[in-house]
């Protein structure tokens, strides 16, 4: 299959091609066709299955080209005609390169907008109109509150990840958002995982819509491969280094819980001559993205990161991500071992895991539907053992030892029937 054979025009595919994109994922073969036509779409698709290319491409035909006749199309001050709405600005700043590299050469305007960095450049930016706009939830409502972006142009709305924009609380500000746009558009939801509320959402926004599924919603990618090592908490930072000694991982990814937990590891590799820069929440956003950056470049060997940088992280190619702390929320080991083995290259995801994990792990393997392989390191076996579990997500409990007391009346009474069983047979 090819991409002109997907409706896309003659510009857009050569664009493609020149990105060494030569065919579509399953992603993209199914939302491309879908959304040209005008319709909702409902897909299951997490980050690295291309799901970036199968919602902006189309939609850039659709602003640019009704008739496969590139047009630029007028559009007002301070409106907007598509918003892609994102959980985190790494992601925002992604979705928005990717666009920008997609429509290379048709006459759009694009923007990207988040909280953490001056809003007068984004006010200034708005005023002559834009035709795709990728913005989070949170500086969007402010900017509109300034009357600084409107929304009776929107004719398509894009929720990417709306899974994580509901796990970090953007729901009533997507409620508030929802009120103001046009009720007649095109309505696009895009979520790794589907919980309850994604699809109470999706009953609320969606019209009919196609429903897609890249892979099986709640499950990790295949690709990977995934184990655990089990060790003692105290152990893990000096695992850890062992590991990134011991494998050929030219890069990793690092998820810890903390963001003291991020900056005690990073401070500890500096130490040990290892490369590495940190993404948390506490870092401005141009530290934040200059440490992507870093990364991405190949600067830095190791990226340690909370949860916030989990999602949208777009690195080709990355060996290993290595989960030092489980992650609360079961859904955010998928997301995690996303960055990893994408676009169908190999990968690992290894999670090192002490005692008081259990429960996340558990969950982890209930929600994935997978018992996740036990490999011990030679050096680092746990004094606290991990409890045994099963992909149904239980904690497989030992046989209880009787209690102490108990053991020794049933010892006695033991002791008794004996006496008299030998006293009967005198
Ligand atoms: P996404 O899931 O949108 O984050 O995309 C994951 C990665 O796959 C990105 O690095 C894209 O540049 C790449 N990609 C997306 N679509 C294709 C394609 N059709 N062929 C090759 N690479 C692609």
């Amino acid at each position: 299959m090819s991409f002109a054979s997907l409706g896309l025009i003659d510009q857009i595919v050569r664009t493609l091609a020149s990105q060494s994109y030569e065919k579509p994922t399953p992603v993209q073969a199914q939302a491309i066709p879908a959304v040209l036509a005008g319709r909702d779409v409902m897909a299951a698709a997490q980050t690295g299955t291309g799901k970036t290319a199968g919602f902006a491409v189309p939609l850039l035909q659709r602003l640019t080209s009704d008739d496969g006749q590139v047009a630029s199309k007028k559009v007002e001050s301070n409106c907007v005609r598509a918003l892609v709405l994102v959980p985190t600005r790494e992601l925002a700043e992604q979705v928005h390169d990717s666009a920008k590299a997609y429509g290379a050469g048709l006459p759009l305007r694009t923007m990207v907008a988040y909280g953490g960095v001056s809003i007068n450049p984004q006010m200034m930016r708005l005023r002559k109109g834009v035709d795709l706009l990728v913005a989070t939830p949170g500086r969007l409502l402010d900017l509109q509150r300034q009357n600084a972006v409107r929304f009776n142009a929107v004719q398509a709305l894009v929720l990417d990840e709306a899974d994580r924009m509901l796990d970090l609380g953007f729901s009533r500000d997507i409620d508030k958002l929802l009120a103001l746009l046009p009720k007649k558009r095109q309505t696009l939801l895009f979520s790794a995982t589907f919980s309850d509320p994604i699809r109470a959402l999706a009953d609320k926004l969606l019209v009919d819509p196609v429903r897609i599924e890249a892979s099986p919603a709640n499950t990790t990618v295949k690709a990977i491969r995934q184990w655990i090592v089990p060790v003692d908490k105290k152990r893990k930072p000096e695992l850890f280094l062992h590991l990134l000694k011991t494998r050929a991982w030219s890069q990793v990814l690092a998820f810890v819980k903390t963001r003291k937990g991020v900056d005690a590891l990073v401070e500890l590799l500096e130490q040990k001559g290892i490369s590495a820069d940190s993404i948390h929440g506490d870092k401005p956003q141009p530290a934040r993205l200059r440490a992507f950056e870093r990364f991405k470049a190949g600067e830095v060997r190791v990226l340690v990161a909370t949860d916030v940088a989990a999602r949208g992280l777009d690195i080709d190619g990355l060996p290993a991500v290595v989960n030092v702390d489980l992650p609360i929320v079961a859904e955010d080991y998928v997301h995690r071992s996303g960055r990893t083995g994408r676009a169908g290259a190999s990968g690992e995801a290894v999670s090192l895991v002490c005692a008081d994990e259990v429960q996340q792990l558990a969950a982890i393997e209930a929600l994935t539907k997978q018992t996740l392989q036990r490999e011990e390191e030679p050096g680092f076996e746990p004094e606290h053992r991990v409890p045994q579990t099963n992909a149904g997500g239980q904690i497989v409990k030992k046989p209880k030892k009787p209690k102490k007391g108990k053991a020794e009346r049933d010892a006695r009474a033991d002791a008794k029937v004996v006496q008299e069983d030998v006293r009967f047979r005198r």
